[in-house]
């Protein structure tokens, strides 16, 4: 791409053109360095354009209603007059290829939504590539003048901590069949929610919701509070009868203001900005580590020789580290 097509991208996405933001985040999903380096120009012209909107995580294992919740969540807020983007970061669509938003059934109604643009993870990638290059379609959303935007993660491994280092508000979807084990959901991830949500708080299930929500409360009463001056919340949803919807946005921008309101929200995000630079440098390093001619000549069979046991993980490190290496006979 010439710089004048850069130019031309980044105008598209100013202007909130849909098609322009979407060219543009294949662009920063694209690991071709040319496209990195247009990638780059792109984000640097728009960065002043971005930080303007409500990033909230949400995350919850499969089944929970993440896609159910967030059609009903984001049409609520489209019709109330947001502009919402919705990303998805999803560790199985590394290893499988699919995705978790690539599923034409998932939120047809937010998919047809001229307010809403829905984004499905970038497949074939490690966790660390998804979450870095969702970073930049997050950027991009804002840039396009989306007000809000959702990052979406099913609840299983890591996935949770690259989001929470993304977002402003993490929400975490409870199923309400919880049980006194709490669903499984890990400490270190309920110390992560600014807000939970019990789903399927309806019909046969509303009085099991009712429970799970009051053990989450007294799980959640047990944490150290995330935040100075505010709590994390538990709110009753039921997405297929549109009941604490708006209890949920309510929440949200309650944590949202308040955090801005203390100088949280900047901290939070100049932390994020910080990580977010460290990320790079060991992914650039990495990279260039591997291209090295030394490397890729010394890695087989120093690899092999650590497999066999023959060496130790950490001398065969010291010697490719250490300018390529080779096995003592
Ligand atoms: P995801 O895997 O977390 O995205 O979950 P889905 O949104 O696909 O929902 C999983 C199942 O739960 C589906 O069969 C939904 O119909 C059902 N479900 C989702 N939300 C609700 C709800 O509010 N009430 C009830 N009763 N069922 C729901």
């Amino acid at each position: 791409m010439v710089a004048g097509d850069v130019q031309e991208l980044v105008d598209g996405v100013r202007a909130g053109d849909r098609r322009a933001l979407a060219r543009a985040i294949t662009l920063v999903e694209s690991t071709r360095p040319d496209h990195r380096r247009d990638a780059t120009a792109a984000l640097d012209a728009l960065l002043p354009a971005t930080g303007t909107s409500v990033r909230i995580g949400i995350s919850g294992p499969p089944g929970v209603g993440k896609s159910t919740f967030i059609e009903a969540f984001g049409t609520h807020l489209t019709a109330a007059g947001h502009r919402l983007a919705v990303l998805a970061v999803d560790p199985s669509s590394a290893r499988s290829g699919g995705s978790i938003l690539g599923d034409k059934t998932r939120m047809e109604r937010l998919a047809r939504d001229p307010q809403a643009f829905i984004r499905p993870s970038p497949a074939g990638t490690e966790l660390g590539g998804v979450a870095r290059r969702t970073r930049e379609a997050l950027l991009l959303c804002e840039a396009a003048g989306f007000d809000v935007v959702i990052v979406e993660t099913v609840g299983v491994g890591q996935s949770e901590l690259a989001v929470a280092d993304l977002v402003d508000v993490f929400v975490l979807l409870a199923s309400p069949t919880g049980g006194d084990d709490l669903q499984g959901i890990k400490r270190g991830i309920m110390e992560l929610a600014d807000l939970v949500v019990v789903t399927k708080a309806d019909g046969d299930l509303a009085s099991s919701a009712n429970h799970a929500a009051a053990d989450l409360r007294r799980a959640i009463h047990l944490l150290r509070p995330k935040y100075d001056g505010i709590g994390t919340d538990t709110v009753l949803v039921s997405a297929t009868e549109g009941t604490g919807i708006e209890a949920v946005w309510t929440a949200i921008t309650a944590v949202h203001a308040h955090l801005a309101a203390t100088g949280q929200l900047a901290t939070l995000r100049a932390g994020q900005a910080k990580a977010w630079l460290w990320d790079e440098i060991r992914s650039g390093l990495l990279e260039q580590f591997r291209a090295r001619p030394a490397t890729q000549a010394a890695l087989p069979a120093l690899e092999a020789a650590v497999v066999a046991g023959d060496v130790s993980p950490t001398v065969a490190a010291q010697q490719l580290l250490g300018g390529g290496g080779t096995i003592a006979p």
